[in-house]
């Protein structure tokens, strides 16, 4: 197994317990937040969004952020990451300075959905997440820059990658040393994300390029595989494809966690994460919150996996 330097290993940041819970329609009680999140600190994934610091009546599912962050009992060598809407979501973190190592900022690259998200114009965004990322850095913290909608937008259509970049390039300026890339609403299709990521290549050399699919329709592991091809080995996504978009309702959302590391363990990529170790999260969720999840992994099991071979 390859160390993190090795081109073949992937990084994986797991989102579930923050993109995923929010959007659950029931209240997901605290203690069992922090016992998912447990699980999946202990399964080898190195990245983990645990919260946000958004207001508590815009997504009061991650009302307990503090609660939340304080109670998280995750291992040396696991990223804590939490994200962080603007400077007062920033202030409430920084109270809890030593129990997460990154902030994730995000806005949308189209004006429409930036608008719809934050209320805010793209460029007042930028302005705002320039001096959340400056005062986060003067903390210490690894800052990464997420850009949603960066496939297409559900009210503009398609977005121009070159308007992408820009805002990637601002963002890098200001200091964050990751980009991710959202497919916020599924729009994506695997030649549309080859050649973006060749252009993201070249538009920004430095800072590492990550991709953040959802599989609204189906296609979250072929764009996997299509920015695989293009040099990307850093994705982000959800154990046991919790979370999506509320609009449209039923829709499904984040490519799963485990369908992820099962296809790429199989393509022979380390990620470092024990795959068993992660369905077991995934069940422990699906338990909690009383419904079938709807991962592949979850329902098939892993491809080698011979339920009667083990007892
Ligand atoms: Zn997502």
């Amino acid at each position: 197994m390859g160390g993190s330097g090795d081109s073949d290993f992937v990084h994986v940041r797991e989102v579930g317990p923050r993109d995923g819970f929010q959007n659950e329609p029931e209240v997901i009680a605290t203690g069992e937040k922090v016992r998912l999140i447990d699980c999946l600190a202990r399964t080898g994934l190195s990245r983990l969004e645990v919260t946000s610091f958004v207001r508590a009546d815009v997504i009061p599912q991650l009302a307990d952020a503090r609660e939340v962050l304080r109670a998280a009992d995750v291992p040396e060598g696991v990223a804590v990451s939490v994200l962080i809407p603007n400077e007062r979501g920033l202030d409430e973190a920084l109270e809890l300075r030593d129990r997460f190592a990154e902030v994730n900022v995000f806005l949308s690259a189209s004006e429409s959905h930036n608008r719809r998200n934050v209320n805010r114009s793209v460029e007042e965004s930028l302005a705002g997440l320039e001096r959340v990322v400056g005062r986060a850095r003067v903390e210490g913290l690894r800052c990464e820059g997420v850009i949603s909608v960066a496939f297409g937008c559900p009210y503009e259509g398609e977005v121009a990658p070159e308007r992408v970049f820009a805002i990637a390039s601002r963002l890098v300026a200001a200091g964050c040393e990751e980009i991710a890339f959202g497919d916020t609403t599924g729009m994506a299709n695997p030649r549309q994300v080859r050649e973006f990521f060749a252009g993201a290549h070249q538009s920004l050399p430095q800072g590492q390029l990550t991709a953040h699919f959802h599989n609204t329709r189906g296609s979250g592991l072929a764009n996997v595989l299509a920015a695989l091809d293009s040099g990307v080995r850093s994705f982000e996504s959800s154990f046991g494809e919790l979370g999506g978009c509320p609009v449209p309702r039923g829709a499904t959302g984040n490519i799963a966690t485990e369908d992820l590391v099962s296809m790429l363990h199989e393509m022979g990529h380390d990620t470092g994460v024990d795959l068993e170790a992660l369905v077991a999260c995934a069940r422990r969720a699906q338990e909690a919150l009383g419904r079938p999840l709807t991962s592949h992994v979850l329902t098939a099991g892993p491809v080698d996996w011979h339920p009667d071979a083990r007892s």
